[in-house]
């Protein structure tokens, strides 16, 4: 570089600028550090204490946030030491959880699920509850995040001392995420929140397992064109304890009241999934609070209906079941699929299913029996 495209102390031009070229060409030149050896430490960078099962179960109790979020850290590690030691943890853990109230929320994205999250969870914050919020996203360990991108999510919310808020673990399959986030449920409660929000931005799958895992789950919808019945997932419907028309607001109140109509009009042919409780559709602004109160009215009266008619505990035991269905899938699925026999009869078998040379049928059988006559 010469002398002559230097501009200012820091400020350079590279060589290929046209000579006479203004400031648009400009770049900050940052001088590289010579790294000299392994033993040269990022600055700043601390290595924290290995803790105890004790330190973190006493921890959590004691809603220590760093030592709860480590605790979570622990548990969405892969590597097996973690995991027993988690496991353990969890154990501990497990007596002093159950008492919050779960609520899932799902949407596509852009219909204002965080917005909803803010306002009500500073809502709820205001009227004395500990809130953790968490997130069930499969694919932002494939896109890294880029649904979520670099915007702050929930500014205000984070910033409060009674709400705890963890992004989706990353890395791994819906099936691994589930586990992780229902072990994560599990810290929470012991920590002392008392209302637990899921979110899930995820269409299809994600939603079925978010519901798998709360009380009440809300599925948050925008006004749209007239067919936007069809747009939407009847299934996600299927699923859902309320319906909620965001942004109902401004210039689109009276295009989320026609939608309201619509919606309320399918839920009458859906069959509800919580016995008792017939799934309605609400109005809300996100941005104005309009019809947000009313929302968490609503999810304090199916508390209420839901735990006097025994439905809520049972639901729990439920889902209980079903996690531990789920680990068994899981580990079978695994054991499975990392043995050496069958990876290698895998390899045989595809070749002979691109030939056309076997039935999917014996294939399956082929692969089973090597797995099972180990
Ligand atoms: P998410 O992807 O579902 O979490 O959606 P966001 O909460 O990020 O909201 C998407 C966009 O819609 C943002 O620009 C919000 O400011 C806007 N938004 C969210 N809620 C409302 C609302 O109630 N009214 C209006 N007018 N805009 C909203």
């Amino acid at each position: 570089m010469t002398d002559k495209k230097k501009t200012s102390q820091d400020s350079y031009k590279p060589d290929w600028v046209p000579e006479n070229a203004g400031q648009e060409f400009a770049t900050k030149v940052v001088k590289g550090k010579r790294i000299t050896g392994k033993t040269e430490k990022r600055q700043g960078a601390k290595k924290l204490r290995t803790l105890s099962v004790d330190e973190y179960v006493s921890g959590v109790l004691k809603c220590d946030r760093t030592i709860t979020a480590r605790t979570i850290t622990l548990i969405e590690s892969n590597s097996q030491e973690h995991f027993e030691k988690s496991q353990e943890v969890l154990k501990r853990l497990l007596p002093y959880s159950g008492k919050s109230l779960r609520i899932g929320i799902s949407g596509i994205p852009g219909a204002g699920k965080s917005t909803l999250i803010e306002t009500l969870g500073c809502d709820l914050i205001g009227k004395g509850y500990k809130l953790a919020v968490l997130t069930v996203d499969p694919s932002s360990s494939v896109s890294k995040g880029s649904i979520l991108g670099d915007k702050v999510r929930m500014e205000k919310l984070s910033r409060e001392e009674n709400c705890f808020i963890r992004p989706s673990p990353s890395g791994g399959i819906l099936g691994g995420v589930a586990r992780k986030t229902r072990e994560t449920i599990t810290v929470c409660e012991a920590a002392g929140f008392d209302i637990v929000l899921i979110e899930t931005m995820g269409v299809g799958q994600s939603e079925i397992t978010v519901r798998s895992m709360v009380d009440f789950f809300l599925l948050v919808l925008i006004s749209g064109g007239g067919d936007e019945l069809q747009g939407i997932k009847r299934g996600v419907m299927e699923i859902s304890d309320a319906v909620a028309i965001n942004k109902a607001d401004g210039d689109n109140l009276e295009k989320a009241k026609l939608s309201q109509t619509e919606y309320s009009l399918a839920l009458k042919y859906i069959k509800p999934i919580t016995r008792n409780w017939e799934p309605k559709c609400y109005l809300c602004s996100a941005l104005t609070g309009y019809g947000v109160d009313n929302l968490w009215e609503e999810m304090k009266k199916f508390e209420k209906i839901t735990k006097q008619s025994g439905f809520f505990e049972e639901r729990r035991k439920a889902q209980s079941l079903e996690w531990v269905f789920t680990i068994i899938e899981e580990n079978l699925k695994e054991n499975f699929y990392n043995d050496k026999a069958v990876q290698r009869e895998i390899t045989k078998i595809t070749s002979l299913i691109h030939k056309g040379e076997i039935l999917p049928t014996t294939a399956a059988e082929k692969l089973l029996h090597t797995y099972y006559k180990k």
